[in-house]
């Protein structure tokens, strides 16, 4: 902690993994503490910061922070989103690309990790800013990253608007198509299921930990928190796996739709771009400006938009409601003591870093495919997704679980992740 003063949710993140693998390598791998592998482990390799100048529509020239955290890359080339947030700086950052060692290393793939940025907000722009922010962005970002050092994806207000501007300029300043960055269009080298991969993955690993204690997602009242990529293919995919979801939000509101979201309806939601009170006029539905979707009695809670946004008052009113899984599309949308809360009354709790691990899983299938030059069908994308999750479920359970037959996926997601990890960071000595 004094070494990294400001950064409450970069030690929060750490707090979360040392908890579990900290007694772990106590108990059953005592040279992983010798050789420091988890003090060595919360050290990015390598900090990135940089300013980024751009002219707005009425020429005004702007200045942001850029940053990438080149985390670890024991097991391949640095992998992870950028964010484009007035709320990024290097806490929000670095606790990410902690989180995405774990998380990478659980989908099996050759990932390392990291994850980048800027502070700028993208609500508001006009096309044609977008587009030279994220010019100015990759032209100093380009000198960082490479097809086999560092491959950034989207993440929070960054989708494939923002890939294609950022993969435009970088080609046009190396002079080289290649596969530097995932999220891609399906025309030009991306890969089939990439945007849904998130949401689906979440909804593979759920179905899997559901048929675990003999339950099914068929009938169950979900609800889902968000309104953007992860959120609206997590909905999609509960929707069609026969679960009613009645609640889609944003930083607005949220919206209770008690006869739950059809295809057509979300894609109306995807249509009002962030206007969600629209939503009432055409279906019938109630909008609560300002609050979350906790208060609203659901079997299971899909908190898919963003850190800290189900806290322990939420998560006692969903447990007091009957909620009996809460699985988590967004990176540490449950706070500290939400855990606490949801682990005592022994709820099926799946972290981030295991379940949402299939927007990376699919990134790394679209790394493969650009490096052999083809382009795989959506349903074998889909199958290799769906394998990828109930790995990680087993990984878990291998990790987590207790004597009761109980699995700690909490617990299973940290150690598994941390084993394959330190054990490459010791194969390769004092990096
Ligand atoms: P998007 O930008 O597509 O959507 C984010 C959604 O969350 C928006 O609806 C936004 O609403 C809402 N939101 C943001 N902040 C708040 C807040 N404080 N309160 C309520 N709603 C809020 O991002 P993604 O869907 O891609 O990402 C969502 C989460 O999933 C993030 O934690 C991300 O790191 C994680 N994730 C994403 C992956 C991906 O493949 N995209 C992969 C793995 C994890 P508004 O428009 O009002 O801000």
């Amino acid at each position: 902690a004094t070494r990294n003063p400001h950064q409450p949710e970069f030690l929060q993140a750490v707090r979360e993994i040392a908890e579990d693998v900290i007694p772990y390598i106590e108990k059953n791998a005592p040279e992983f503490i010798d050789r420091k592998l988890l003090e060595r482990m919360v050290e990015p390799e390598r900090t990135i910061s940089f300013r980024v100048v751009w002219q707005d529509d009425q020429n005004n020239i702007q200045v942001n922070r850029g940053y990438r955290v080149q985390m670890n890359s024991s097991l391949g080339p640095y992998k992870g989103g950028l964010r484009f947030s007035p709320t990024v700086n290097l806490s929000i950052l670095k606790f990410l690309a902690f989180e995405q060692t774990f998380k990478n290393s659980l989908t099996g793939l050759p990932l390392g990790s990291g994850k980048g940025g800027a502070d700028f907000d993208p609500k508001g722009k006009s096309d044609n800013e977008i587009m030279r922010f994220c010019q100015s962005f990759m032209t100093e970002l380009y000198r960082h990253i490479g097809s086999e050092t560092d491959v950034p994806a989207g993440d929070i207000g960054v989708g494939e608007r923002e890939i294609g501007y950022l993969f435009g300029q970088y080609k046009r300043l190396q002079n080289n198509f290649t596969g530097v960055l995932t999220g891609k269009g399906p025309t030009w080298a991306g890969s089939f299921i990439r945007p849904e991969a998130t949401g689906f993955g979440l909804l593979y690993f759920v179905e899997r930990m559901l048929y675990e204690v003999e339950d099914s997602l068929k009938g169950k009242t979900v609800a889902v928190s968000g309104a953007g990529n992860v959120a609206y293919y997590a909905a999609l995919k509960a929707t069609s796996l026969g679960a009613k979801v009645v609640t889609i939000s944003n930083s607005t509101g949220t919206i209770y739709d008690e006869n739950g979201f059809t295809a057509e309806k979300l894609d109306y939601v995807n249509s009002l771009k962030r206007n969600l009170q629209e939503y009432t006029k055409r279906y019938a539905s109630e909008f609560h400006a300002g609050k979350k979707p906790w208060q609203f009695p659901c079997d299971i809670a899909l908190p898919c938009a963003t850190q800290n946004e189900l806290d322990e008052e939420d998560a006692k009113q969903l447990i007091g409601n009957g909620c009996f899984c809460i699985a988590e599309g967004a990176n540490m949308p449950c706070t500290e003591e939400a855990v606490k809360e949801i682990l005592k009354a022994n709820l099926l709790f799946a972290p981030g870093k295991a379940a949402n691990a299939g927007g990376v899983a699919v990134s790394g299938l679209e790394m493969s495919q650009n490096r052999i030059g083809q382009q795989w069908p959506a349903e074998k994308v889909d199958s290799k997704l769906k394998k990828i999750m109930h790995d990680i479920h087993d990984t878990c359970s291998h990790y987590g679980k207790n004597k009761n037959g109980r699995i700690n996926y909490l617990k299973g997601a940290n150690i598994g992740g941390f084993v394959k990890v330190a054990t490459a960071m010791r194969a390769q000595g004092l990096v």
